[in-house]
């Protein structure tokens, strides 16, 4: 008789939960993009012990309709894709259903929530399990709470808890998200403490005022760039104020934030001489793309992508950022010519 078998559900989504939700702020960014992709305008989060006692989140977004109630928790079940073709042109920020399997695999959530055509419902999962499914408050949106993450993986808990880091990174996690959606209201409460709030006006200068402060947004320059296929906007900050890494130029493509070495060597290269060395400049960037030149379905965070233009979109980003010092005559016009 043969060997091989498949596992059930519960043994897989705990074994894909080990890419998905690495550590609290994988769990963060997941739920955010949830309530982004859900069309929020005002995201409340509220952080206990670095997460690992509480993640809630709480959105004005559309809710979710009573019947998806056992879908929720499912694998692979989303609402945001249905067919191969939409894998490749996708402008959700979630798209692989896989979070909150992920996340209810190894944590205990509760879930209260109301879609605008639904009855308000309350959803209590557990560990990979169902637990409650009850009648809800009234009020929409949706409001998320996850608690006791990883008890029942004792190394990941065991290695988590030994880190002091998690909630800076929680943070960092907010702030990107918040400068990558001007128009969203984030609010970021640490332990009773408020770390962070956005107006979510729509005024990405004034976002990157409430996050990095007002100096920074004062020394903001404009930089905008387009060609056939790209479409560049945003801002960087006046080489006299920097930072010691690479952490501080954050980079979005159709407002989902990304990790891209290349791209940050570009804006870099923009400066030119301008940035002392061992410096990085400051900057918030979205690029406007078809769906189509970007594959976001190639790391299980989805903060890696793959270009299919990527020589072109470097040269306009290191171009645009070059132009925009020039504008400020921090660069004289026969500096560079690229
Ligand atoms: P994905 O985002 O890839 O679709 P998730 O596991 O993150 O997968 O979420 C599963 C589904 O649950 C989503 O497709 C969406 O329909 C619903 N959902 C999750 N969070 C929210 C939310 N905050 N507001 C509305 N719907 C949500
Ligand atoms: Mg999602």
């Amino acid at each position: 008789m043969g060997t091989i078998k498949v596992l059930e559900s519960a043994i897989q989504n705990k074994i894909s939960a080990g890419e998905v939700v690495e550590r609290p702020s994988s769990v963060v960014k997941e739920l955010l993009e949830n309530s982004i992709d859900a069309n929020a305008t005002e995201i409340e989060v509220f952080i206990e012990e670095s997460g690992m006692k509480k993640i809630r989140i709480v959105d004005d977004g559309d809710g979710i309709h009573h019947t998806d109630g056992p879908l929720l928790f499912q694998r692979h079940a989303t609402s945001k894709i249905s067919s191969d073709y939409d894998l490749f042109q996708i402008r959700s920020l979630g798209f692989r259903g896989e979070a909150l399997a992920s996340i209810g695999a190894v944590a205990k959530v509760s879930v209260e929530t109301k879609h605008h055509s639904g009855d308000p419902v309350f959803i209590r999962f557990e560990g990979g399990e169902l637990m409650r499914q009850s009648p809800g408050k009234e009020r929409q949106g949706t409001d998320i709470t996850i608690t006791d993450l990883f008890f029942n993986t004792p190394a990941r808990l065991k290695y988590i808890r030994s880190l002091k880091t998690e909630s800076g990174k929680i943070i960092d996690v907010v702030q990107k998200m918040a400068m990558a959606h001007p128009k969203v209201s984030f609010r970021l409460v640490l332990d009773d403490q408020q770390r962070l709030m956005t107006k979510g006006n729509g005024n990405l200068k004034e976002t990157m005022s409430d996050i990095y402060g007002l100096n920074v947004a004062r020394n903001a320059v404009e930089i905008q760039a387009q060609d056939a296929d790209f479409r560049i906007h945003g801002f960087v900050v006046r080489p006299e104020i920097n930072r010691s890494n690479r952490n501080y130029m954050n980079i979005s493509v159709n407002q989902r934030h990304i990790k891209n070495f290349a791209l940050s060597q570009s804006i870099v290269k923009g400066f030119h001489t301008l940035l002392p060395k061992d410096k990085y400049p400051i900057a918030v960037i979205d690029i406007e793309m078809d769906p189509k030149l970007v594959d976001v379905n190639v790391h299980p965070a989805k903060i890696e992508v793959k270009f299919s233009k990527e020589r072109e979109l470097n040269h306009l980003l290191e171009n645009a950022v070059l132009e925009s010092m020039r504008k400020e005559v921090l660069i004289p016009d026969v500096a560079k010519k690229i």
